[in-house]
């Protein structure tokens, strides 16, 4: 890391916890390829105090900051401009300082894109298969849209949580497009899907030997399907290794934590930033959690 100065730009991460974030290790080591003058801190924000932590931001200078767990949807109304994406997704990730004051967007969203956007598919004709239906599948879902997908299959275990997640899109470009079912369902379904999204911590790490659908489902996808595990920790996820063994095309979790990364680090600096050395510094450190 470069010398801290009088000048020295404050970003950082909001969370709680957030000792555990690595989001610090990824923009500092770009921070420092670069030689820009800023620096990226963790800060622990608990719930009650965040409308203080954002206006203490702004009184000390602060150029940006991400947005993790439980603040994504709370942050929203101490913001003075959210984007479109946000609201539709309904989550903020990545905060920055414009004239007008704080403004939002959801780089989950960009960075589950991004290496989708690399293949070369027609997602017109593309029909995903989302599962689970919390704050990361709504940036799934509103990605598949982007892409151009048709309809998005969305699978959950409960019906409550279903109904009300459905209902969520109502009034939205959405309305329509989304579908959701209950796992009984997935057989039907997976022969059709040409892209299956692990939105759920199912095979996450301490507990990796779980898979987010049973393994006999897997035989039933078309050859050269795309699965998707937004886990990153282990690397691969068993699911991913099972839908490999049944002829899939797997991506994992980590190109999406870089990826949103990037696109917040380039927000902040108006630069190109240099993903590479933000994915090896993740990787570097082994434990990408
Ligand atoms: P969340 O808001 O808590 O949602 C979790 C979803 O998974 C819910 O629909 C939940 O359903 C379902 N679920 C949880 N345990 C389950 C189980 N044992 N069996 C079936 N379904 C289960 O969490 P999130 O923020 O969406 O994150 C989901 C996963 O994505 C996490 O592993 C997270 O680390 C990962 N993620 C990765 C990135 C990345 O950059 N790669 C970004 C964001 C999130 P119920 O409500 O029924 O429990």
């Amino acid at each position: 890391m470069g010398m801290i100065r009088g000048t020295t730009g404050l970003l950082g991460v909001i969370g709680y916890p957030v000792e555990h974030s690595l989001s610090p290790v990824m923009h500092n080591a770009a921070i420092s390829y670069l030689g820009a003058d800023y620096v990226y801190v963790p800060f622990p924000v608990k719930p009650d105090d965040l409308a203080a932590a954002v206006s203490g931001f702004r009184a000390i200078g602060v150029k940006g900051f991400s947005v993790t767990i439980p603040h994504k949807q709370t942050i929203i109304p101490l913001l003075n401009e959210i984007t479109g994406e946000a609201q539709l997704i309904g989550a903020v990730s990545t905060v920055w300082r414009t004239d007008r004051g704080w403004k939002g967007t959801n780089t989950d969203f960009q960075g589950f894109m991004a290496p989708l956007k690399e293949m070369d598919r027609d997602w017109r004709n593309i029909i995903p298969i989302v599962l689970g239906h919390g704050g990361a599948a709504r940036a799934v879902v509103a990605g598949c849209h982007a892409l151009g997908c048709p309809e998005i299959h969305v699978f959950g275990r409960s019906g409550n949580k279903l109904a009300s997640f459905l209902q969520s899109w109502c009034e939205t470009p959405l309305q329509g497009i989304v579908k959701v079912h209950a796992r009984e369902e997935l057989q039907g379904m997976m022969p059709q899907a040409g892209l299956v999204v692990n939105a759920t911590p199912v095979g996450m790490h301490p507990i990796i030997d779980e898979l987010p659908v049973a393994e006999e489902m897997l035989r039933h996808m078309k050859p050269e399907t795309i699965v998707y595990d937004l886990v990153y920790n282990p690397r691969p996820t068993l699911f991913l290794q099972k839908a490999q063994e049944n002829g899939a095309i797997t991506v994992d979790g980590l190109e999406m934590l870089v990826q949103q990364g990037a696109k917040a680090l380039e927000i902040w600096l108006s630069r190109a930033v240099p993903v590479d050395i933000m994915r090896e510094a993740l990787i570097r450190t082994g434990r990408p959690e």
